[in-house]
């Protein structure tokens, strides 16, 4: 399984990156190819991300989009995405699948400026994820974690192949070992992302807010983000969602009272290989 940073930005798309958007891609049997594939999953697609998601796939590619919750800094690029599946190179293409919260047909309507009417059966599947049900696409089983944000919110805990190279390499037969991410998405800290985020490989956390941020039940400080890492005993740390005017340095600070674990910042076109 392969993540790719493709915008990291809170809130906003900023001067490094564009807004919310990760793409996780696994090799998989495709029962429609008769043969293996690599799938590509997006999570969240927010303002500038669907231009720089074009730099590392061809959208037509996509199998699915799943957004973490229906704020405009996370599916704010939906609008680029259903005008290249209705007009532009992708027109005639199966209807791609999109997941999220229950309004998640309503919010696309409103920012796409189109009537109740309009329904996108012709570009989009629409599903609506519950927490605790898991959504397969290909190789990868996305279960949406239940947040504590502003408005609905999931995590996504995501279960794939790991990824084989070099030494590695599988042998004829031989199945790939299972590794696991969660993303947050936007969210507080509760008990319910810590269950999600157990034990897994690579925890993508949000880190919306800093301490001198006092209202709860939005987003995550510093020192709550590595407390969530903690007491989950993940493998590695990739903190997101720093907001564009805040300084980095002061996130990792706060993260440091409270994980010692490998930790990154995320930056946009990063890869990570597990
Ligand atoms: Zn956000
Ligand atoms: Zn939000």
């Amino acid at each position: 399984m392969k993540l790719t940073i493709i915008g990291c930005t809170g809130s906003m798309s900023g001067p490094h990156s564009a807004a919310s958007c990760y793409l996780v891609q696994a090799r998989g049997y495709d029962p429609a190819l008769g043969a293996e594939r690599t799938w590509n999953v997006a999570l969240d697609l927010g303002p500038g991300s669907f231009g720089a998601l074009w730099n590392h796939i061809d959208p037509a590619d996509l199998d699915a989009v799943v957004f973490s919750h229906c704020h405009a800094d996370h599916m704010g690029d939906v609008i680029s995405l259903h005008v290249h599946r209705r007009w532009g190179p992708a027109r005639g293409q199966a209807p791609l699948l999109l997941a999220g919260t229950c309004n998640l047909l309503d919010r696309i309507r409103q920012i796409d400026g189109c009537p109740p009417e309009e329904d996108y059966a012709l570009d989009f599947r629409i599903h609506s994820l519950e927490a605790g049900q898991p959504l397969e696409c290909g190789p990868l089983r996305l279960t949406p974690v239940e947040g504590w944000h502003s408005v609905d919110a999931f995590g996504v805990r995501i279960e794939g192949p790991a990824e084989a190279e070099g030494e590695d390499a599988l042998q004829e037969g031989e199945a790939p070992s299972t590794v696991n991410m969660l993303y947050t998405g936007d969210t507080d800290l509760c008990p319910t992302m810590i269950e999600g985020a157990r034990g897994v490989d690579l925890l993508l956390s949000e880190a919306g807010f800093t301490l001198a941020d006092e209202v709860e039940g939005i987003h995550m400080n510093g020192v709550k983000v590595g407390r969530l890492a903690s007491e989950a005993g993940v493998g590695r740390l990739v903190v997101t969602h720093i907001q564009p005017w805040t300084d980095p340095a002061v996130v990792v600070n706060e993260v440091r009272q409270t994980w010692s674990g490998p930790l990154d910042v995320a930056q946009s076109n990063q890869v990570y290989t597990l």
